[in-house]
């Protein structure tokens, strides 16, 4: 190992390891034991923490294994995850920034691109769903679709009402899609005890059909949607038959002016019971009587002398 600095704006260590010669090594793909093949295109450099107001860079031989799976791949380092130019404590730091910040400011922080942070989070979280199987366990769960971007795109999206977090999504919104995810359940879909859902008939049928003991329940925004609607039909029935059983000139509006075609009807043809429309009429306010002089353009009247002078 030897430490070398380079002279630039930022002080730069360059940090050279050097491996040990083995015949075999692990593939950076798959993880497999796989036979030495070549020392693929030479000297790579991953960044690592910085030291101080120095940047860090470790400097190695990428060498290349014969995967039985994947081929000549880059043999894994203990120091970064595959296909990154960063080391994998840079990784962790750059995406907890990322997570409490957001990205664009871990990028500026440590002054990489906004991609570069990006490919970050997406290699830890691999990383890290592949240690955890988010299906395991599951008792009751929530699916709905939600909209993404523009036009009819949506995602199906299941969460795990115990935890409260996603734990499977996939694009569309169909029977099809939640298929799939019965699919990736397999036979633990037996557990499920509750689903909860809106309704629509492409999430309720298939859980029907994969998983007939959970108990499907259905949020209280539709429910409630549902009934209010059936009340209003309700209501409309009544009406329409209330109007039908009573004389039409009961439920006829009297009209005003010229237009009127139609008689109306007389205190003697009137129900007792029909609606009477009195017009709400504010009363007439005098015209306030203008003051001389002020608009007319009069002279005000000379003030009357007092008896005393
Ligand atoms: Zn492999």
């Amino acid at each position: 190992m030897g430490v070398e600095v380079v002279e630039v704006t930022r002080p730069r260590v360059r940090v050279h390891v050097r491996l040990k010669v083995r015949r075999r090594g692990w593939c950076g793909r798959c993880g497999e034991l796989a036979s030495w093949f070549d020392n693929g295109d030479g000297v790579g450099s991953w960044r690592h923490l910085d030291a101080g107001f120095s940047t860090v860079e470790l400097v190695a031989v990428a060498r290349r294994v014969d995967c039985v799976e994947h081929g000549p791949t880059v043999a894994a380092v203990p120091w970064a995850r595959h296909a990154s130019a960063f080391t994998a404590a840079f990784e962790d730091l750059v995406v907890h920034d990322a997570i409490v910040g957001n990205k664009q400011a871990a990028a500026d922080r440590y002054g990489i691109c906004w991609r570069a942070v990006n490919n970050m989070c997406v290699r830890l979280a691999e990383e890290a769903l592949g240690r955890v199987d988010l299906l395991d366990g599951l008792i009751a769960v929530a699916v709905d679709e939600v909209k993404y971007k523009k036009g009819h795109r949506y995602l199906t999206v299941v969460c795990d009402h115990f935890t409260g977090k996603v734990i499977w999504a996939h694009e569309g919104r169909s029977k099809a899609t939640v298929a799939q995810f019965f699919d990736a359940l397999g036979d633990r879909a037996t557990n499920l005890e509750f689903v909860t859902a809106d309704g629509a008939t492409w999430i309720t049928t298939v859980v029907a059909e994969r998983a007939p003991e959970a108990t499907v329940c259905l949020d209280t925004f539709h429910v409630i949607g549902w009934a209010t609607t059936a009340l209003d039909e309700v209501r409309r029935g009544l009406s329409r038959d209330g109007r039908s059983a009573d004389p039409p000139e009961m439920w006829e509006r009297p009209r005003t002016g010229s237009s009127r075609t139609t008689p109306s009807p007389t205190s003697s043809d009137r129900c007792t019971t029909q609606p009477r429309f009195v017009p709400l009429c504010r009363p007439r306010r005098r015209r306030r009587p203008e003051r001389p002089g002020r608009l007319t353009g009069q002279p005000p009247p000379a003030p009357v002398p007092s008896k005393g002078t």
